[in-house]
């Protein structure tokens, strides 16, 4: 069996990511997080408490940042580095946090690596690195222009992997999500905030005019492109798109939440948001061809699974 540090299981991505992995037999996991309070702890320790007690399971309650907390994961063979402060919006308030975050962190996580002889590295990168490039749907290979605070963060840990892949030869392959839904979804992002409101029969805010449009990915699909990246040894370092290839504008995905919901949203439209980009839309012919990633899940499906998901748990959230 392999031996997975995950970071940041505890939350969105990571804690969907540990389910699966456990589910194949196929890996020990160990999860460093720190239980940040950029959202509800009890969403984070909801997130882990279907497998907290699994056998192939242990939790380090500590930082990226911390050496002596890493030290505390043995025999790494594969770390998947998912920790890191999320969010487009509050990167501007605190850029500096960003920066110790996922950038200090990034790095003390790859001299950990380099230390222990830990020679396979999956990064959490970003759709935003591309920021305003308007040459859509965004080739890996495309210029990069990040308008935030967090965007430069990702590609900054980017560009770390690089030198921690040339100079030690630690196989990196950095992800580029694509706005990543479903059951767990952290509580800022957009379409759990319209089905909470919807719900509630309170405003959402919607920046803009609704003409914005992102290319939204299913959670189980972004997991695929991970499990794939965690086997991958074709070469030694590589950025590659895992978005959907589908793009929906925001008016489109209030219209589809409304169906879903069979209730009118209240909309409460407030300017659009600096260090927001007008689009986000992947070319995944790179995903397809090296990692065989197929993404699977329509918006309407997975909207549907959402929806199911927060019903059962909105009291525990
Ligand atoms: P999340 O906030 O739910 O999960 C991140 C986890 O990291 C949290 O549980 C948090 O407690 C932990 N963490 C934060 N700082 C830490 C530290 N210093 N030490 C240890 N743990 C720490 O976010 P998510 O949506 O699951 O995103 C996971 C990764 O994917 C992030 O790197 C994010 O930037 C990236 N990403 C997410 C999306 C998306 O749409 N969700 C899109 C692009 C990239």
């Amino acid at each position: 069996m392999k031996n997975i540090l995950i970071t940041g299981g505890a939350g969105f991505i990571g804690s969907n990511l540990i389910k699966k992995l456990l589910s194949t037999n196929k890996y020990n996991v160990v999860c460093i997080d720190n239980f940040d309070d950029f959202y509800s702890l009890k969403q984070k320790d909801l997130n882990i408490s279907s497998f907290k007690y699994h056998e192939n399971f242990s939790l380090i309650r500590g930082d990226i940042r911390n050496l002596q907390d890493l030290e505390k994961a043995e025999k790494i063979d594969v770390i998947v580095h998912l920790a890191a402060k999320a969010g487009v919006r509050p990167s501007i308030l605190d850029p500096i946090l960003y920066q110790d975050v996922n950038v200090s962190g990034t790095q003390n996580l790859l001299e950990f690596a380099r230390k222990n002889d830990i020679k396979q590295f999956v990064f959490a990168s970003s759709s935003s690195v591309y920021g305003v490039n308007e040459n859509v749907p965004w080739h890996e290979n495309e210029r990069l222009l990040p308008i935030s605070p967090y965007a430069s963060t990702k590609l900054s840990g980017e560009m770390l992997g690089h030198v921690y892949s040339h100079l030690y030869g630690i196989r990196f392959i950095a992800l580029r999500f694509f706005t990543v839904y479903g059951p767990g979804q952290r509580p800022d992002l957009a379409i759990h905030k319209f089905f909470k409101s919807i719900l509630n029969n309170t405003p959402i805010p919607v920046f803009g005019d609704g003409s914005t449009s992102r290319d939204y990915t299913f959670v189980t699909d972004t997991i695929q492109g991970i499990e794939a990246a965690i086997e991958y040894s074709g070469s030694e370092f590589e950025i590659i798109n895992l978005g959907n290839h589908q793009t929906v504008t925001l008016k489109g995905l209030i219209e589809a939440i409304e169906n879903i919901c069979e209730k009118k949203a209240i909309i409460n439209r407030l300017p659009n948001q600096p260090g927001d980009v007008s689009q986000t839309y992947a070319d995944i012919a790179k995903a397809e061809k090296l990692l065989g990633y197929k993404p699977q899940v329509k918006l309407e499906e997975g909207l549907s699974s959402f929806l199911e998901w927060y019903k059962k748990e909105s009291e525990n959230i």
